[in-house]
């Protein structure tokens, strides 16, 4: 057996778990890889931002360093102003050297205790005016302090030129006796500082601002424009007094690598997402196409288990490939012992192998007769039966034959029922026969009686003759010679109603037209005679047929008594039954025709029914019979009214025999 399908592959469900799991994983993928992005991304602004942390700590450190430095400085002055004899001088020299090593100083002041300016360096102003703002502002307070703890101390920021925030470093003279003889101050303008300490790479990547508690701006510096989105502060002490450095970052982080790695990922994804789609559909129209070719072939299946035809698919080099059930139960060989086989097959029967083998290698050469052709088959028990094999090519999906298909009948059991109903019809041909034999038995035993009447006067006359004495040889030759034909003549009658009901299987031979139809009118002339029937028949002297003699006897003889009897109301005179005989190309027409009551029109399509008849003592099978003798000759038959009947009403029976059977 073919089977397309070794395993059913998965339902739609396990179709849409497998298509989900692919689906599922680009998901995690996704999600990991963003994820892990955004790590690298958060990585990278801690990175920043620690270095940020770094570079500020650095600078604040740094400011740190020189505001310190410059304190010590300015501290070891007011020592050597104290221990030194030149005050004056240690001063300018000293303060000299510190503004030029140091940019970011705009001034350094020798106060009194009492706040007056000794000295000051450079001497911008008149030292009188300079006092002025150490008066209530914030350096009044600073110098306070510094005299009161008599430790440096740095004034609050205050503003001064306009606008420009600065510190002042103020730190004690002490004289003689830790007493305090003067303070010297730093004037440290903010800006300057930022501008002289926080070098140019630092600028590049910062924006630096000094801002109090209050987000109050004093001095920046900066390179570049734009939003920074990371900033750190840090407390700048000194100066101190609530001031601190606000350290903004400008460097925008480049992300456009990573935006382009973002939008590859997901472009990626949703390329898979595509074609994952496309597979998806694929699969589903797939698997509704196996769906298909499975209900196909389950319908198939039962199909051929169905079947009671026998089919058998044999390759190009004549092994069987197939077989289905029907045919198995037919030869009785399993599928196994089938499939495979090559020629003898095993269900050929032995003594017809050489017919079998030639069917087989017309069949091969694609010759097999389109309606098929018998052959006799062998069951696996040795029984035979007969098979009708129809033969048609096979072809594949891609249209190439690659073999033949044969679909086979047991048609045993039809022809034993042909053979009985043949066996019937010739046993009601005989029966018909008889019948007729029966029903003209009186008419022929007068018949017979005649001559025997004849013979036995004859007979007399000769005894009468020798008893006489007068007997003389001339005259007794020709009475014994009349006996002889007299007997002749009832010789001549038995052998006719011998014939007529003899038993013998329908068989076609070359017999003369003529002899038959003069034979038949020979049997009813006696009958013609008693119902005042004239029979007209123009014969041809030589026409041969290639007929079952004693069949078309039976046919002819009961067209003409069925023709005869119909004549029977019909007056004396115009009862003729006439015989006739047309021919064509191909065939004989014989004709016989009454003059009798015609048939009306609804009995004409029943008249070859069997058992049809009108008539009282009729048994109604002699048409039918009629025809299938005719049809049995390759003829047809058929009737008429007849158009030349003087009466008016008139039948006529034709019946054909084709001319090349002659
Ligand atoms: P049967 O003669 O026993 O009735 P047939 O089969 O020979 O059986 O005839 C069937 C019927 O056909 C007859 O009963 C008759 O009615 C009709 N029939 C046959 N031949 C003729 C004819 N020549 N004229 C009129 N009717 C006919």
């Amino acid at each position: 057996m073919i089977t397309p399908f070794a395993s059913p592959p998965g339902n739609p469900r396990h179709i849409r778990w497998l298509l989900a799991l692919p689906k599922f994983g680009i998901i995690l993928l996704l999600t990991a890889l963003l994820a892990l992005l955004w790590l690298l991304h958060r990585n990278e602004i801690e990175e920043e931002r620690a270095a940020l942390i770094k570079d500020v700590l650095w600078l604040e450190q740094n400011l740190q360093f020189h505001l310190n430095s410059n304190e010590e400085q300015l501290q070891q002055l007011s020592m050597d102003m104290n221990t030194l004899s030149d005050s004056r001088k240690v001063f300018r020299l000293r303060a000299e050297h510190m503004l030029r090593n140091s940019p970011e100083i705009a001034q350094i002041l020798w106060l009194s205790p009492d706040r007056k300016v000794i000295d000051a360096l450079p001497s911008t102003a008149p030292p009188e005016q300079e006092i002025e703002t150490f008066g209530p502002s914030s350096i009044g307070k600073a110098f306070d302090l510094a005299l009161h703890i008599g430790k440096p101390h740095y004034s609050d920021p205050f503003f001064l030129e306009g606008n420009r925030a600065h510190v002042e470093l103020l730190v004690p003279i002490h004289g003689e006796g830790q007493q305090i003889s003067g303070m010297l101050a730093l004037l440290y303008p903010l800006d300057t500082l930022l501008a002289n300490q926080v070098p140019w790479w630092f600028t590049e990547k910062y924006k630096v601002e000094i801002i109090d508690d209050n987000e109050q701006l004093y001095a920046a510096k900066t390179r570049i424009e734009g939003n920074g989105d990371q900033r750190y502060v840090i407390p700048f002490d000194p100066p101190g007094a609530g001031l601190q450095l606000r350290v903004t970052s400008y460097r925008t982080p480049d992300n456009s690598v990573q935006r382009s790695l973002v939008a590859a990922i997901v472009l990626l994804a949703a390329g898979v997402f595509w074609s994952l789609w496309l597979v998806r559909d694929l699969m589903k129209k797939r698997s509704r196409a196996e769906e298909a070719l499975r209900s196909e072939h389950a319908f198939r299946a039962a199909m051929e288990d169905s079947l009671t035809v026998g089919m058998r698919a044999r390759d190009l080099q004549g092994k069987v490939v197939y077989v289905n059930p029907a045919f198995c139960k037919m030869t009785g060989f399993s599928v196994d012992e089938l499939v495979g086989a090559t020629p003898p097959m095993p269900y050929w029967a032995p003594e017809q192998l050489e017919e079998s083998y030639a069917m087989h290698q017309t069949v091969l050469a694609g010759e097999a007769p389109p309606d098929g052709f018998e052959m006799t088959f062998m069951r696996k028990n040795g029984e035979r039966f007969n098979a009708l094999v129809y033969e048609a090519k096979l072809i594949d999906g891609n249209g190439k034959h690659t073999g033949w298909m044969a679909s086979v009948l047991d048609i045993t059991e039809r022809k034993r029922a042909e053979e009985l109903a043949r066996q019937q019809q010739e046993q009601l041909q005989f029966t018909s026969r008889l019948v007729t034999m029966g029903e003209m038995a009186s008419t022929l035993a007068h018949e017979l009686n005649q001559p025997l009447a004849a013979i036995a006067s004859y007979n007399t006359g000769c005894l009468n003759l020798l008893a006489n004495g007068q007997a003389q040889p001339e005259d007794l030759r020709s009475a014994l010679e009349k006996i002889s034909t007299q007997a002749q003549r009832a010789g001549k009658i038995i052998r006719r109603v011998h014939d007529f009901v003899r038993k013998s299987e329908p068989k076609r031979a070359p017999c003369q037209l003529g002899d038959v139809i003069e034979d038949c009118i020979g049997f009813i002339e006696a009958e013609a005679r008693k119902h005042h029937v004239r029979i007209e028949c123009d014969t041809p002297p030589e026409l041969p047929v290639l007929a079952d003699r004693l069949l078309l006897e039976q046919v002819l003889l009961n067209l003409m008594r069925n023709g005869m009897e119909a004549m029977a109301g019909t007056p004396p005179a115009h009862r003729v039954l006439r015989i006739g005989i047309a021919s064509s190309a191909s065939e004989l027409c014989i004709s016989v025709s009454d003059n009798g009551c015609g048939i009306p029109p609804e009995a004409r399509d029943k008249l070859f029914i069997a058992f049809f008849t009108t008539k009282p003592e009729g048994m109604g099978i002699g048409l039918s019979i009629c025809r299938s003798i005719i049809e049995f000759h390759r003829g047809r038959l058929w009737t008429e009214d007849n158009p030349h009947s003087p009466t008016g009403s008139g039948t006529i029976f034709r019946f054909t025999l084709p001319l090349e059977s002659a």
